[in-house]
């Protein structure tokens, strides 16, 4: 069975750097899909600027018909904060046998050891860190410990076992934040190119940046 690929973030707004990554990971890797998993509630970071429905929304409408693209919507069912190891579980439980890729930027899986239950992440999937060319991997500390233990260069790896190993993979990295593009939308600047036009094209119709009058 191949790997699925589950690729978790705030997607406050999605843009091409995540779906580059996941695209470029879907075939370097032979995955059968990769999920996109908006967070309904991010546990490690401040309120989303837009909602949890219209985040949603806005991954619909980038992937449309992409084939080995899915979008998964659990963690905006679900109440209270959106834990990873809580959708790895549940994915985890419904193809007890299957792969599961959980794909990372670098950024984020600096932050591994900060996650809840983080351990408990890798007996549930293996680790595949979307990783700039060329930049540094860490080589000391609870992540380089790891690394040594359970890092892979084989892909064969991650289609032979379950769970538990970590790959670095490097992927074209676009200089594209969802904070940048937050900054300029407000600003009234064009998001076009940095992002699908079916999602800029929502952002217009719903409005979802525009600031909030306050009181
Ligand atoms: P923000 O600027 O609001 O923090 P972001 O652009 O980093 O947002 P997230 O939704 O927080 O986007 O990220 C989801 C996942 O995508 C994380 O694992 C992150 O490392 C990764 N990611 C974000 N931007 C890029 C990019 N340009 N290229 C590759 N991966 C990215």
């Amino acid at each position: 069975m191949s790997p699925i690929g589950v690729f978790g973030g705030t997607f406050d707004p999605i843009h091409f750097g995540h779906l580059r990554t996941a695209f470029e990971l879907l075939h370097a890797l032979r995955l059968a899909e990769v999920r996109l998993v908006p967070a309904g509630q991010p546990p490690h970071r401040d309120t989303p600027t837009c909602d949890a429905q219209h985040r949603l929304a806005m991954v619909r409408a980038a992937i449309a018909d992409q084939p080995g693209f899915v979008v998964d919507d659990r963690e905006v069912r679900r109440d209270g904060p959106s834990y990873t190891v809580d959708t790895l579980r549940e994915l985890r439980a419904e193809a007890p046998m299957r792969p599961i890729c959980l794909i990372v930027g670098m950024d984020a899986f600096l932050g591994l050891p900060q996650w809840h239950e983080w351990r408990a992440v890798l007996d549930l999937a293996h680790v595949v860190v979307a990783h700039r060319p060329g930049s540094a991997v860490p080589d000391s500390g609870v992540l380089g410990d790891l690394l040594a233990a359970r890092g892979t260069h084989r892909v064969d790896d991650l289609h032979e076992a379950v769970a538990g190993r970590i790959h670095v993979r490097p992927v074209t990295q676009l200089e594209i934040s969802s904070t940048d593009l937050r900054d300029l939308i407000v600003a009234g600047q064009d998001p076009r190119y940095l992002l699908p036009d079916p999602v800029r094209t929502l952002i217009r119709a719903t409005a979802c940046y525009r600031p909030r009058p306050t009181r």
